[in-house]
């Protein structure tokens, strides 16, 4: 049996060739699955679980599906869909998992993480990610109407995209001392994060021991996930 694993899907009603995609991975190898988790971003936006967007219909219906075949899904919050809450995990039948949470896979214990709270050399994004996150700024946020909160989300991601586009690549990565940091303090020898947009698996020495670091690539042109069953975890592109 194989434990899946995706992020930064960044499904969005603009590029329905996304969408295509993970409907077609959901019934294809997900179906089939021991479990699949989610590290966050699978949604471009998400501006509160009561928002009708009409393109959510489908990618909702497919992951409570697969619930409904004893496929257990966890999700984890993203950087974009990070007000998913308790009435999608209802509708969807996903389990929502903390920012860190350590998951084991084949006898292996392994941190999960969206990967943002690695960056931590991006400090405005840091600044901005303390305060979309604080419960008050929430609240008041998903009282605003549905209009508004959308308009917010896109000037939030626009401010995202010119910053993004003003700072070196390596400021928005992963920083190594908040790697090295989180393994040692969930006491594990592998990672695994999405985020940053740069699939690769990484070798690291944790505490003088071999250690891995696995990033999933977002899903633009393909898709990226990661396959463990009792043989190890493979890193596989899926081809649109
Ligand atoms: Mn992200």
């Amino acid at each position: 049996m194989t434990a899946l694993f995706i992020s930064d899907l960044h499904l969005h009603a603009d590029r329905p060739a996304g969408i295509e995609l993970f409907l077609r991975f959901m019934r294809t190898e997900a179906s089939s699955a021991s479990a699949l988790y989610i590290l966050g971003d699978l949604f471009e936006a998400w501006i509160g679980d009561d928002d009708s967007d009409p393109a959510h219909a489908p990618i909702i219906e497919a992951l409570a599906e697969l619930s409904v075949r004893d496929v257990p899904v966890y999700f984890m919050h993203g950087n974009r869909d990070f007000l998913i809450g308790r009435e999608f995990a209802a509708a969807s039948g996903c389990r929502l998992l903390h920012e860190w949470h350590v998951a084991e896979i084949e006898g292996q214990r392994v941190l999960l993480t969206h990967g943002d709270l690695l960056c931590t050399d991006d400090t405005p994004y840091q600044e901005l990610r303390r305060l979309v996150r604080d419960p008050a700024w929430q609240r008041d946020f998903l009282a605003r109407p549905l209009d508004e909160r959308r308009a917010i989300a896109d000037s939030l991601r626009e401010r995202s995209r010119t910053e993004t586009a003003a700072k070196p690549a390596e400021i928005m990565d992963v920083n190594d001392v908040a790697v090295d940091a989180a393994m040692r303090t969930h006491d594990v020898r592998l990672l695994l994060h999405g985020h940053t947009h740069r699939p690769r698996v990484h070798d690291l020495t944790v505490d003088g021991r071999a250690a891995q670091r696995i990033v999933l690539g977002a899903w633009y042109e393909h898709g990226s996930v990661v396959r463990w069953d009792e043989r190890g975890f493979e890193l596989a592109t899926l081809r649109a």
